[in-house]
């Protein structure tokens, strides 16, 4: 990838209205059987168009194929059953109804590499695939058969790298693991959190990445936010240990949180996608806040490492605000791509 600053967006983005119910989570499909597969599809060539022509320059499916980030992926899955579900506090923070684990979890068939190869044939440019991570997935399940946090995390470790690793073969340059859950459980994260995490990634022939974030902008988590205080500090504990790690690409949240930016210096080294588009308001941010937040994380991580990127996944977003704000993006990038290529030395 030779584009200095190259933009991405952390996931989802909203689908069309024929597709499923705008503006909202687990949103039914519209479609079934056939009709369904092709609607999926003509929503991920459309969310790729919206990408491209908007400056974005690693593109994703925008998760167009999936009903929700976690429990599309745990769908596939034998040793979960749907129908026994039970309501439990998910990150600790609001109650869902979620299924229950009834037995040995083992992936029956890939899960997300047909999608993959499809986007892979419709797009010349660096693509990045999305997978839940195993902390998360845990977290949006009740477990009725391992009894143990971890030991189910380690079995969908095993999982995640076995689809990793057919997604790379498909041709995904990037392959990111969604962990909000390494914000809440951070004894968890030390003890088993990172080293499972590390085994869904082992031996990829891609780049790998970690999103860690404070949430989509739905209600329960602005809640939650306003009681961490003036200043988020929870990366404080789980940057050193990333750093260390073999997590090539750490994503995480900036626009409009309470982020101390120099938190970033504890990841020196790595690559950083920074989330420089607000998820939780529709206010479009201006080119001009983009690059001011470019700027300011580029005092903690060199030019070359650095993504700008959203906060989160925008499919609770109107489409049109979604479509903006990635505009807003790349327009913000521009600006500070021409600062740095002014200030560069020129080679004689
Ligand atoms: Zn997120």
């Amino acid at each position: 990838m030779n584009t200095l600053l190259p933009t991405t967006v952390v996931g989802s983005l909203p689908k069309p209205s024929w597709l499923a119910l705008p503006e909202t989570l687990w949103s039914p499909w519209k479609l079934d059987g056939d009709a369904l597969l092709e609607g999926k599809q003509d929503a991920l060539l459309i969310a790729l168009h919206e990408q491209s022509r908007r400056g974005i320059d690693i593109v994703s499916d925008g998760e167009q194929t999936r009903q929700h980030f976690v429990t599309t992926f745990i769908e596939h899955l034998s040793g979960v059953d749907f129908e026994q579900r039970k309501t439990v506090r998910i990150r600790d923070r609001y109650d869902a109804s979620v299924p229950t684990v009834v037995g040995a979890v083992r992936r029956e068939r890939p899960v997300f590499v047909d999608d993959a190869k499809f986007l892979r044939a419709a797009t010349d440019r660096p693509i990045k695939w999305t997978l839940p991570g195993p902390m998360t997935m845990v977290d949006t399940l009740y477990d009725d058969h391992y009894k143990s946090r971890e030991k189910l995390a380690w079995e969908f470790a095993t999982i995640l790298n076995q689809e990793a690793k057919e997604l790379a073969a498909a041709g995904v340059d990037i392959i990111q693991f969604d962990e909000p859950a390494f914000n809440v459980f951070l004894d968890e994260v030390k003890d088993w959190g990172v080293a499972a995490l590390e085994r869904a990634a082992e031996g990829l022939r891609a780049e790998t990445a970690v999103h860690i974030c404070y949430g989509y902008g739905i209600k329960a988590n602005t809640d939650w936010k306003a009681t961490l205080g003036s200043q988020w500090r929870q990366y404080e504990e789980t940057f050193p240990l990333l750093q260390s790690s073999s997590i090539d690409i750490i994503s995480l949240e900036s626009q409009n949180s309470h982020v101390p930016m120099d938190l970033i210096e504890l990841l020196r080294g790595k690559k950083v996608m920074l989330g420089a588009i607000d998820v939780a308001s529709e206010t479009i941010e201006t080119p001009e806040e983009v690059a001011d937040t470019l700027r300011k994380a580029l005092q903690f991580v060199d030019a070359d490492k650095l993504i700008p990127s959203s906060n989160c996944g925008m499919a609770p977003f109107p489409r049109d605000i979604s479509l903006a704000k990635l505009s807003a993006l790349s327009a913000g990038t521009n600006i500070v791509r021409e600062e740095l290529a002014r200030s560069a030395p020129k080679v004689a």
